[in-house]
Parts: structure tokens; sequence; C-alpha cells
């Protein structure tokens, strides 16, 4: 999967915020607090997560302690991308990004893109303070995606997934699915439903993401970023896909499996809607029912 050497980074899409306190946090609302409800259950986040996002939690640790470099500084090129996580994160980002640029100027359309923060521990995002503890997620309020990198290691030790860099990169695609959404206005739409289930729209519009994820990697060396993609790298996305699957999570947290409050849909749910986009590489194969 390696990056192009010579391929140049734009670290401005990725703001790095590790290591960084978040100021003040001011206490959720009871409105707020039920926005953040809705967009934790639009991103089917686990419910037993959102106590994280709603109730005050530590502080995050500032100082010199967690000091990171400076991006714009290190990752300049895809060699830099082979060599730093960080600055792998940032070479994912802009291949997602150049992707859905073209994508949509080629129906006509305007792709606004949108930065990833990174963060360790908490960060104020316009849709409320969030703790790593809710994973990565979108947050449609601001446009911008969330990500702690320790959920990576989390993937492979608590959800159980292989790992692997192509199974960040699915996480990343996800996430951006999920922005594309945003300027389709395709969120909007479910936004206004809590239900959840196997045919709920939440878990429809988690597949979605899952699927676009897949165009965007079944376009991954067109972008000039990533020189190959091997079956083993396909493998670790649907890996991940398969890992972090409502009934897999369930059974590991709760111990049963209850369809019912699936937000994201099974792993066999999951897996097949990576592969559709995967196969086709066609957003239009990722249209909801
Ligand atoms: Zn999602």
């Amino acid at each position: 999967m390696p990056f192009n050497n010579r391929s140049r980074l734009d670290p401005s899409q990725v703001d790095d915020r590790r290591g960084r306190g978040v100021g003040t946090r001011a206490a959720v609302g009871g409105g707020l607090g039920l926005v953040i409800l809705v967009v934790a259950m639009l991103l089917g986040v686990n419910p037993a997560d959102l106590t994280n996002v709603i109730e005050p939690a530590p502080a995050a640790s500032t100082g010199s302690a967690g000091q990171t470099d400076n991006l714009a500084v290190v990752c300049q090129t895809g060699a830099d991308a082979n060599t730093r996580e960080d600055c792998r994160i940032v070479g994912f980002v802009n291949s997602i990004q150049v992707f859905w640029t073209d994508e949509f100027a080629r129906q006509g359309e305007q792709y606004l893109p949108a930065r990833t923060v990174l963060f360790t521990g908490a960060t104020q995002a316009a849709c409320g303070y969030a703790t790593a503890a809710v994973g990565p997620f979108y947050c449609p309020a601001d446009q911008q995606v969330y990500l702690d990198l320790d959920f990576f290691v989390e993937l492979h030790t608590r959800f159980g997934a292989q790992g692997g860099a192509f199974a960040e990169a699915y996480v990343l695609a996800h996430e951006y699915g999920h922005h594309v959404q945003n300027l389709a206005g395709a969120l909007d739409q479910s936004s206004g439903s809590s239900a959840t289930g196997p045919q709920s729209a939440s878990v429809q519009t988690e597949l979605q993401a899952d699927c676009l994820a897949g165009v965007w990697a079944n376009h991954a060396t067109d972008t000039g970023y990533l020189t190959q993609v091997t079956d083993a790298e396909i493998a670790q996305s649907l890996d991940a896909a398969a890992a972090v699957g409502d009934d897999r999570i369930q059974r590991q947290t709760q111990g049963y499996v209850s369809p019912e409050s699936w937000t994201h849909g099974s792993s066999e749910q999951r897996q097949q809607a990576l592969k559709d986009g995967l196969q086709t590489g066609d957003p239009a194969s990722c249209e909801t029912p």
C-alpha cells in the first residue's frame, strides 16, 4: 500500500490538536445534549459511550508531555506518509478528498473539503465535547472528522480487528462518507429518525458510508497517492468493517445480540456494504433503498 514517495501531501487538511488541552469545558445543556444524542444516534455511537459525551470528563492533559511535531513541517511527501502514522493519516485524507473532489466534479457538483481533527483524550467539536470513547466521528455542524489515533489500537485490542494501515484508511473513508452524505443532503433526511434496528434509517446511513468508503478504496490508486492496494489490504478493511459490526460489539460488551438496538448494522451488513462499493467503484451503487 505504499504511498508514492514523491506525491505532495497537503497537511492543512489535518488539524493536529494532540497533546493540547480543550480549554474551558462548557457544561452541556439539555437542548445541546439532545442534539448530541441525535448526532450520536445518527453516527451510531455505542449508547454506553454516550455518557462520556454528555457528562464531564477529566480534562485532557496539557503541557509539553504530549507535544507533537508540526504536521505542516514533517508531512510533506508520500515518503513521510510511508514512515509516520500521522503523515499516513494526512495522506489518506488527501487521497480520499482528491477522489471526492473529482467525483463531485464529474457530477457537475462541487466538493467542499473537510478537515480531520487529530486529538488525544478529548476535544471540543461543534457537536459537543467529545472524548475518545465515542470513537472516530463526523460532526455535521462543523463538517470535520474527529479522530484519536488510539482508536486504531483499540480496534485491534478491544474490537479484535487484525488492524493494519488499510483498516485505518477504511475508518477514515467511512467518516468522509458521512461528509459526502452531508454535502448531498443525505444526513438531513435521516436526522429526524431515532429509530434503530437492522432496517432503520440510522443503519442505512452507516451502511451507505461503508459503501462510499469502498468506492474510494476501489479508486485508491487513481489519485496518485497510493501506488497499489493488495488483496491482503482489502482484507484488512473488510476485517475492520466486521469488527465494528453492532452484533460483534454487543456480544462483546453486553454478552448478547439485540438487533432492535442496532445503529450501524451487523458485521455481515457492514462487510457487504463495503464490498458493494469496492466492487462497483460507483457511488450510485450506494443509494439507499
Ligand atoms: Zn458512521
